[in-house]
């Protein structure tokens, strides 16, 4: 049986993408699975650009098809920033709190206390005969000061999606952000293409 691999090593991502294509006719992977890999060199200008860079370094390491994302948070009074530069934006040590934390300091600088803003997710699925699918999502909201709700990671307490009014993407269920969220439409996209590619 065909395998694939999720390039990520973040476990929350190998969940959520291993469920998605469960119902596939593959082998579905994770890089765990194969023991200690460096980590790739992301210095790419896009969220795809990045996320096939990721995507062609492990299947190059693996030998298998690999499925690879990059994503992030675009902050208009920012002039998109931080882009693909959201896992960093703190510095080399950056942690959620950190940059947080900098989103706010950058906010109070730029004189305002909201902002329009949007996830970005890509996805890249690189296969071993050298065919590349890639598929993109985004949800659109504001960022504002005032933290609220337990859910999520990275900067979901400051992010109010459109879809939601009044309430943060740390206060809906996992459902609910899987059906708004950046990271879901990219998934259902790639998922689509993979049940044709696959046939
Ligand atoms: P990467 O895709 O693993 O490179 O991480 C991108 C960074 O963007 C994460 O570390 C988070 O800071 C941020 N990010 C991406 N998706 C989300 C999300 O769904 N909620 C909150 N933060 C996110």
């Amino acid at each position: 049986m065909k395998k694939i691999v999720i390039a990520t090593k973040n476990q929350g991502k190998v969940r959520e993408m291993r469920a998605a294509l469960a119902h596939l006719p593959v082998e579905v992977l994770s890089l765990k699975e194969f023991g200690q890999f460096p980590d790739a060199v992301e210095n790419g200008s896009t969220f795809t650009e990045n996320a096939r860079i990721k995507a062609e370094f492990y299947r190059e390491k693996t030998g298998c098809a690999c499925i690879a994302d990059d994503s992030g948070i675009e902050v208009a009074v920012l002039g998109g920033a931080p882009g693909i530069h959201s896992a960093r934006f703190a510095g080399f040590h950056a942690d959620d709190a950190t940059n947080n934390e900098k989103l706010l300091q950058e906010l109070r600088k730029a004189g305002v206390k909201e902002s329009p803003a949007d996830y970005r997710c890509a996805l890249v699925f690189a296969d071993t005969d050298g065919s590349i699918f890639t598929s993109e999502g985004r949800c659109d909201g504001t960022v504002q000061m005032v933290p609220r709700g337990e859910n999520g990671f990275g900067y979901d307490p400051y992010f109010y999606p459109a879809e939601y009014p009044g309430r943060t993407m740390a206060e809906i269920s996992l459902a609910e952000k899987d059906r708004i969220s950046h990271r879901g439409k990219a998934l259902r996209e790639m998922v689509c293409k993979l049940e044709e590619h696959l046939k």
